[in-house]
């Protein structure tokens, strides 16, 4: 039999799961979308061409958007023409989100197991 205190803990522990889950179904709708996704970040770069004589040598430095991104532990950079760049930014904004999503599930799914342990825990009857 269940003491008051068991019970009262049984019961946070259901609410806990319950909005852990209504937590996971938002997290995982990042997930349905249908939107392509591209890995990486869009941003500017300003740099020197190597020409001696270049306006660049004189402070103007070159400015080019850029993708950016890491695979295997290797960095790569891809020149972005401007008719691309909103396009490609908007892209790379839902693999950020669909990355941050994933990483909120793993939280929440350890948050899940260790609820789940202690309703084990609270509901396992001991014959004596
Ligand atoms: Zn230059």
């Amino acid at each position: 039999m269940q003491n008051k205190k068991t019970r009262e803990k049984l019961s946070r522990l259901r609410r806990e799961i319950l909005q852990l889950r209504q937590r996971l179904e938002q997290v995982l709708a990042v997930a349905l979308a249908r939107t392509p996704l591209i890995k990486g970040n869009v941003y500017e770069i300003a740099r020197r061409c190597g020409s001696p004589r270049c306006r660049c040598t004189r402070g103007q430095l070159h400015r080019s958007m850029v993708l950016s991104w890491s695979e295997n532990g290797r960095h790569h950079l891809h020149s972005l023409p401007p008719a691309q760049v909103a396009a490609i930014r908007q892209k790379s904004g839902e693999y950020l989100r669909f990355r941050r999503a994933r990483a909120e599930v793993s939280v929440i799914l350890k948050k899940l197991l260790a609820v789940l342990d202690q309703i084990q825990e609270l509901r396992c009857e001991v014959l004596r």
